[in-house]
């Protein structure tokens, strides 16, 4: 039986913060605004776990009122979330990723962010596509104040 997700992220870019994306630390002027480290990427591949078996979203497991969660990890988020995957009987069959930002390059950090994910989720990194785009000048993201990502999961149930 399989099961698909889909989640979405958006995060403002801002001066004096880290850009965190994937788990990996890329070079940049600016980084993106909010209550964890702001890790987008991991944001949207939470919320379409979280989506495929229909638990809910990223606020409602990790409210960002709870200081707990101030400037956490976003990757120990997203174990939390795929155990609550393992738990309910599923495995992740592949996802797939794109990464919306005018800067910067992304492509020589990919290879990096597929490993760190693959080791969370406990897949080949064959499976986790990451793919990154710009959009044309258009929009908050082509004017380069904020990065957005997008996920797709297919789950699949264990054999009992
Ligand atoms: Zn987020």
């Amino acid at each position: 039986m399989f099961r698909i997700g889909q989640g979405f992220d958006i995060h403002c870019l801002t001066e004096g913060r880290k850009l965190i994306l994937g788990g990996v630390e890329i070079s940049y002027e600016k980084g993106l605004l909010g209550h964890s480290d702001a890790d987008a990427l991991v944001h949207s591949i939470i919320d379409a776990l979280l989506g495929a078996l229909a638990l809910g979203d990223i606020g409602t497991h990790f409210p960002d009122n709870d200081t707990k969660y101030k400037d956490i990890n976003s990757l120990s988020l997203l174990k939390e979330a795929y155990n609550l995957i393992k738990i309910n009987g599923y495995r992740i069959n592949n996802l797939d990723n794109t990464i919306f930002a005018q800067e910067p390059k992304m492509k020589p950090y990919i290879p990096l962010m597929r490993e760190k994910l693959a080791q969370i989720l406990e897949i080949n990194k064959d499976l986790i596509s990451i793919k990154a785009k710009t959009m044309e000048g258009q929009d908050s993201v082509g004017h380069k104040q904020s990065i957005a990502c997008q996920s797709i999961v297919l789950l699949v149930k264990n054999q009992v």
